[in-house]
């Protein structure tokens, strides 16, 4: 695999960053995931633009190459001939060859690398004709979860509480509302209306949840942006998590309780059509 570090082009056993670099020492470090269909990037432009976000919130450097990410990513997706798979973007504060809780001065330039995912068969997911089975866990996460940095331990954590309790994943639930899955944004659907939490830094700004949301309201569906609890949605008659990876995939059991008819319900699915062709046409 051809992966990309700090302006080159490299096999992967070569790319190499230093032990001090703060994403490794203090997870100083901010990272983006962006899909691949038909060898064509998905949501680049909000991706690029929720990476400047977070940079910025945590006065994190932009990196020099941060106006040709657009095209490093095409370069790798070539290179690594790419036709459906994801693209890892990770920019860190970088190193100054020691470790400090203070953030270096700006002569230290932040690391950049990205690499890529090879996932044929990503769009065709099988697990999206079954739907994840979810356990609810206690959302132990830091205040500031709109910012997408790598510190992925507890969202680790809850996947191992899932996988051991044989499910797929975990939504967190915090003061009796779901915030979000580990690693996706939550929803459930009563009636004709789509609910899901209102933004805030409480959860992942998701850009799957911004285009499903404008796809929905567009298809007239009503949406509803606020917070539920675990037994609202186990008494929903669908669920369902969207991210870059999985896209829409619907939930069929939350905590053992079997959501509607326990199988993949028609909104999700149709979302999940809708997505993929909108997604397709406007990939770049
Ligand atoms: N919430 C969390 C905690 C996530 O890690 C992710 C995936 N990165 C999402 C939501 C979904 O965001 P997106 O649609 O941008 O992938």
């Amino acid at each position: 695999r051809i992966v990309y570090l700090n302006g080159d082009y490299l096999p992967e056993e070569e790319a190499k960053i230093s032990i001090f670099d703060r994403s490794f020492l203090m997870a100083d470090g901010v990272y983006e995931v962006t899909s691949v269909l038909d060898g064509k990037l998905i949501d680049f432009a909000g991706h690029a633009k929720r990476l400047e976000r977070s940079l910025a919130e945590l006065d994190m450097q932009k990196p020099d190459a941060f106006d040709d990410l657009l095209e490093i990513h095409r370069e790798l997706v070539r290179r690594n001939d790419i036709n459906e798979g994801m693209i890892y973007l990770q920019v860190s504060r970088g190193s100054a060859g020691d470790r400090d809780f203070v953030y270096p001065d700006a002569s230290v330039k932040p690391t950049l690398v990205l690499f890529t995912q090879n996932k044929p068969g990503l769009a065709d997911n099988p697990k999206a004709r079954e739907g994840f089975k979810i356990i609810s866990i206690e959302d132990q996460r830091w205040g500031r979860r709109d910012i997408k940095t790598t510190q992925l331990l507890y969202p680790s954590m809850g996947k191992m509480m899932a996988k051991a309790a044989g499910c797929d994943d975990a939504w967190l639930v915090e003061d009796g509302h779901v915030t979000e899955g580990t690693s996706n944004n939550a929803y459930i659907v009563k009636g004709d209306t789509i609910i899901t939490r209102h933004l805030s830094n409480d959860i992942l700004h998701g850009i799957t949840r911004a285009a499903v949301l404008r796809f929905a309201r567009e298809a007239q569906m009503k949406v509803e942006e606020r917070a539920f609890t675990i037994k609202e949605a186990q008494q929903a008659d669908e669920a369902f998590v969207t991210s870059a990876s999985t896209f829409v995939m619907p939930v069929v059991e939350i905590d053992g309780a079997a959501i509607g008819s326990g199988a993949p319900g028609p909104v999700a699915g149709r979302l999940r059509d809708i997505y993929l062709e909108e997604s397709r046409k406007a990939a770049v």
